[in-house]
């Protein structure tokens, strides 16, 4: 892993595991954490031994690694990074993780006009960089960076499964997306080998199965600014479903006595310095984890009624001043995946 990002960094959604819970008599809990895509990646599952078990962590985790090489932006030799240079003017066959996952990026790009952008990669270039110097980047860089962003620039053809870009300079960014669609990938390889009841917890991003035996759901804490006692603003039981949390707690750079998140307004170019914490509850990671930034993004009044407007999904902003539910939180539970 050539990541700079840190390891184990905040766990905004983290899963409880009731010690409770009694597992039926010929399933038991296990656990195992990889670090992967820059952060640790923790598999809870249900299976019959340890072998089973065992067998189910190689899958996942491998399937994990796969995602991450053919998306990482850390990588020169990513599927991603090499698709920047030789897409540029011309169609460029890519393999189904890469082609999905962009397509879902830029959808996403669409309905929120912009405030997710999977091609904001030169721009966030330079705040990784000015993290690392403790400084704001250069103004002029960042303008010359919003040159080579923007979504329309990628265009897909879905019959010939292939990517063209319209600039050389351009840097595909799966940084607020691409967790959520591997804890998806690695649920699914779980699934293909009969193992069902288990979730996949890519840091703050979390793709969950079937419930643990004899509970509705795996009980899931959201962490958030003002949360109660036990750190947490809300706790869902939830199966079949995924969700993330986005925020403006993890790699900051404060500069001026201002906090920019690192996450970034393609408007501007510039980290955000208003930021809620944002939970996204949907069926799936891919959605939830570009939605909770999206959203970040979007902020409260512009984002709620999009989310609402939206089936499927629902919402919890958090600010220290209190939290905001979209009108589907409330009848978040099991569903059918
Ligand atoms: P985390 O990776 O901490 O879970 P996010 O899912 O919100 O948080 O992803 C943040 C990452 O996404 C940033 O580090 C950056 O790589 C990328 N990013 C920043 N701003 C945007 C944006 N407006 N649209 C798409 N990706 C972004
Ligand atoms: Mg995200």
């Amino acid at each position: 892993m050539t990541s700079s990002r840190t390891v184990a960094s905040w766990a905004t959604v983290w899963c409880l595991l009731s010690a409770g819970a009694l597992p039926a008599a010929d399933l038991q809990w296990f656990e195992a954490v990889q670090a992967h895509m820059g952060t640790l990646v923790r598999i809870q599952l249900y299976a019959p031994d340890a072998g089973r078990a065992k067998a189910g962590f190689d899958v996942a985790f491998e399937r994990i690694a796969q995602v991450d090489a053919a998306l990482s932006d850390y990588r020169a030799d990513s599927e991603a990074s090499r698709l920047c240079v030789s897409a540029v003017g011309r169609p460029v066959h890519v393999g189904g993780d890469l082609f999905r996952v962009l397509a879902a990026a830029l959808g996403v790009g669409e309905e929120t006009g912009g405030a997710f952008d999977v091609t904001i990669g030169p721009v966030t270039v330079l705040w990784r960089q000015a993290r690392l110097e403790h400084r704001l980047p250069d103004p002029a860089a960042i303008r010359e960076a919003l040159e080579h962003t923007g979504y329309r620039k990628v265009h897909l053809d879905a019959a010939a499964q292939t990517v063209a870009l319209d600039q050389a300079g351009m840097r595909l960014d799966f940084g607020a997306i691409g967790k959520g669609y591997a804890a998806d990938a690695a649920l699914e390889a779980l699934a293909d080998l009969g193992i069902r009841r288990a979730l996949v917890a890519a840091s703050g991003d979390l793709a969950i199965g079937d419930p643990p035996p004899g509970r509705r759901g795996w009980t899931v804490g959201i962490d958030g600014p003002g949360g109660g006692a036990d750190g947490f603003t809300r706790r869902l039981d939830l199966c079949n479903a995924a969700v993330s949390t986005s925020g403006p707690r993890e790699q900051n750079l404060v500069a001026g006595g201002v906090k920019y998140s690192h996450i970034v307004d393609p408007a501007t170019g510039t980290g955000l310095t208003q930021a809620a914490t944002v939970a996204v509850v949907a069926h799936r990671g891919i959605d939830a984890d570009a939605w909770s930034t999206a959203l970040s993004v979007l902020g409260r009044e512009r984002g709620m009624p999009l989310i609402e407007g939206h089936g499927g999904m629902a919402a919890l902003f958090t600010t220290g001043a209190g939290a905001a539910e979209s009108r589907g939180w409330r009848a978040l539970g099991c569903r059918s995946r």
